[in-house]
């Protein structure tokens, strides 16, 4: 029998701000796009991905 990664079997996402492999029932949705952004960047604020800030479109961060 052949033996499968474990990692295969989560639901891993990579986040499109950090790049970072999450898992994306972590995760949000970027608020712009509605790609992988891992909850991480999400508590730092980070709700748009770096595509979306690149843009120019929107803050990196909301204002506090
Ligand atoms: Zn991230
Ligand atoms: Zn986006």
């Amino acid at each position: 029998m052949k033996k499968e990664a474990p990692v295969a079997e989560t639901d891993a996402m990579k986040c499109r701000s950090c790049g970072a492999i999450e898992r994306a029932s972590e995760g949000y949705p970027c608020k712009g796009c509605g790609t992988f952004i891992c909850v991480l960047c999400n508590l730092r604020g980070k709700i748009f991905c770096k595509e979306c800030v690149a843009k120019g479109s929107v803050a990196e961060t909301p204002a506090t």
